[in-house]
């Protein structure tokens, strides 16, 4: 791809606190128009990663470029973009709270205020738009606060741990946002540590631990990291039925669980069937993402090819 493809293009990111290396050598590639996920546990980096990416910080080594090779300080009115740290004047109306955060990044008022309207009614904010800040629940702020970062219809939005907070019922109204925000040709990317989303939205995703990349690639890439699982439940079990699964099988509500063993699972079910446990369940299922990111955190795993 030629570098107008990307909407983020980070080489070798570094930033340094006292003696520690809290971001140690991240690289961030973001096709342009992708839903882009950067995955990893608390303290990881990625909060510090994003302010890099977006010039918030700078970084002490490695250089970074947004929306066709610029300095993102010189594209600052093409990105949208919803801080860690949640904030809004609180004697704002909701309207106007949206409207502003719209003029910070070079629209006009009035469009800005016809766009708030028009956006908190879809968001489900109708009763809200008149609302002061400060008389709205914690999670409706952050919407008011995510419209915001939208309003002025950027071409990057990038929202750090934009569910945390939200109940599901808003989260569902968050994920229907950023996917609508896809559709709009912008691109999204996004910090989280909760997998749901990450494995519903990401069309790419990052892992990062320790200040460091540990896999890129798509949510199958990582998922194809961990074997499937077979989900066994006997007809008939008893104290011997152990002895014939893996060694790693595990007890369950009902049945057991165990990788799906490399030479394929017709032996064994034979074996189980001639010794009389039968079979009244099996299914073989693909791990899912949140298994895929503790095993790739708790291990250096090889990149997903591209
Ligand atoms: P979380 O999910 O908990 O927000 P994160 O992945 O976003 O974590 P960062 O906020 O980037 O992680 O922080 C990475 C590490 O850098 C943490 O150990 C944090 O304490 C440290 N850190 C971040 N900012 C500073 C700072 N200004 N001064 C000193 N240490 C910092």
């Amino acid at each position: 791809m030629a570098s107008t493809d990307y909407a983020v293009v980070a080489d070798g990111l570094v930033k340094r606190y006292g003696e520690r290396r809290v971001v140690d050598g991240v690289d961030l590639t973001v096709p342009k128009g992708m839903i882009y996920g950067v995955l990893g546990p608390n303290g990881a980096g990625k909060t510090t990663t994003l302010r890099m990416t977006l010039g918030i910080i700078e970084p002490d080594e490695g250089a970074r470029t947004l929306l066709d090779g610029a300095h993102p300080r010189d594209v600052g009115d093409r990105v949208g973009y919803l801080p860690e740290e949640r904030g809004l004047y609180p004697s704002m109306k909701a309207r106007e709270a949206v409207a502003f955060m719209g003029a910070l990044r070079g629209l006009d008022w009035q469009t800005g205020r016809a766009r708030a309207a028009e956006m908190l009614e879809a968001a489900g904010l109708g009763h809200a738009i008149d609302e002061k800040i400060r008389k709205l629940s914690k999670g409706m702020a952050q919407l008011v606060q995510l419209l915001g970062a939208v309003v002025h219809r950027p071409d990057l939005l990038v929202l750090d741990e934009p569910f945390s907070g939200l109940d599901p019922v808003n989260q569902e109204r968050l994920e229907a946002l950023i996917l609508a925000e896809r559709d709009r040709g912008a691109t999204i990317l996004f910090s989280t540590h909760v997998m749901q989303h990450a494995q519903r939205l990401c069309d790419r995703l990052a892992v990062i631990a320790g200040g460091q990349r540990r896999f890129e690639g798509t949510v199958d890439e990582a998922r194809a990291l961990l074997p499937q699982q077979v989900h066994y439940v006997p007809s008939h079990g008893d104290a011997q039925l152990a002895t014939m699964l893996p060694p790693t099988a595990r007890r369950e509500a009902e049945g057991w669980r165990f990788a799906l063993p490399q030479e394929g699972i017709e032996g064994l079910l034979r074996r189980l069937i001639d010794a009389g446990y039968g079979i009244k369940g099996l299914s073989i299922e693909r791990p899912g993402l949140h298994d895929a990111f503790v095993r790739i955190v708790g291990q250096a795993v090889p990149e997903a090819k591209a």
